[in-house]
């Protein structure tokens, strides 16, 4: 019992701690500014994570953006870019306030671990708004939802294809109807951002559901949020490393919040449909098809054989149009997204 009220005493000293770092290095009204800190978690199993946090401040004061990277640790290219910008970047350069998460999961980047922190083996994108006396993960989500989400006006999470996923890069955010003005700046800044497609996912989510996502949960706090998706297969591609930093700079252009050289494409398209085709097997997956290639509705995109070589099912593709991100390397289990096709290209 002592033990446990001790713990408790620590777990929330903590948490306290972890708030005030923040909220310290938020609220200090020196500008320009250029801060770099940890906001450390401890859970009652004694689990302790740290993720690494900047702040950088322009001159003068303007609109928040936070952007975040390596919510899955396995998930290289974002992570690399921010780990460049971070160098890159200048205060002198900046009006308003930059908050740079560069590596949200650090113990799935260390631990080598896709989507799952490894510590508690939960998935921080599916875990929002999480919780203040969870998990190290649920922490995390809960620190993310409270103290970051709440003092930013512009949410990007940056994701790309997994340990095992093939993917083709995209900028995305959420066609919520109910707040038009957030929507409509979400989608200007993800057609800004020199990505050659644009997806919008349809918005159904009620106050009270947890949002799970860490973008989607910005969203229904009010904010504009939008993600960009570069890079897969746990590896660290240039050319999605690139992407993603061209894209942070064209956004904040569009902010008026950076002066850079870079310039936007404006040769992009929408995609307003997705279609996820599912497995109904644990087996082995082949698919003579790539992320980007395009298919046509009921053509036959791969298979999924048993452990001895039989064919257990021929996977058609649902709809025609671009395949967003696959399964790109043999397992597959029961219920597992083998497949998303993003239509209604414009
Ligand atoms: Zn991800």
């Amino acid at each position: 019992m002592k033990k446990a009220a001790l713990l408790l005493v620590i777990t929330i000293s903590n948490f306290i701690h972890a708030q005030n770092a923040f909220e310290a290095n938020f609220s200090d009204t020196n500008r320009p500014s250029n801060k770099s800190f940890y906001v450390t978690f401890t859970d009652d199993k004694n689990n302790i994570d740290s993720i690494p946090i900047v702040i950088l401040k322009g001159e003068n004061t303007g609109p928040v953006f936070t952007m975040v990277s390596g919510v899955h640790g396995y998930e290289y290219p974002p992570i690399i870019a921010a780990q460049e910008l971070l160098q890159e970047l200048e205060t002198d350069k900046l009006t308003g306030t930059l908050i740079i998460l560069p590596m949200a999961n650090p113990s799935a980047f260390f631990g080598r671990t896709p989507f799952l922190n490894p510590t508690d083996d939960v998935n921080l994108n599916r875990t929002f708004p999480g919780s203040k006396s969870g998990s190290i993960t649920e922490q995390i989500a809960n620190f993310i939802s409270n103290e970051i989400i709440a003092k930013t006006d512009v949410f990007l999470d940056i994701h790309g294809g997994d340990a095992n996923e093939d993917l083709f890069p995209f900028a995305c955010y959420y066609n919520n109807t109910d707040n038009p003005k957030e929507t409509a700046m979400a989608k200007k800044l993800a057609e800004a951002s020199g990505f050659s497609h644009v997806v919008s996912y349809s918005y159904n989510l009620k106050k009270t559901e947890p949002a799970k996502y860490a973008f989607k949960q910005a969203v229904q706090d009010g904010k504009i949020a939008l993600s960009l998706e570069s890079g897969k297969l746990g590896q660290v591609q240039t050319e999605a490393v690139d992407l993603i930093k061209t894209g942070v700079y064209n956004m904040l252009s569009e902010m008026n919040m950076y002066n850079s050289e870079i310039k936007s494409t404006t040769d992009f398209k929408n995609i307003t449909e997705q279609s996820y085709l599912k497995s109904e097997y644990q087996g082995i997956f082949t698919s003579d098809f790539k992320a980007g290639d395009t298919v046509t509705e009921g053509e036959i995109i791969g298979h999924i054989k048993d452990i001895f070589g039989v064919t257990l099912t021929v996977l058609k593709a649902p709809n025609t149009g671009i395949i967003l991100y696959k399964i790109g390397t043999p397992p597959v289990n029961k219920d597992e997204t083998v497949i998303c096709i993003g239509y209604r290209i414009k």
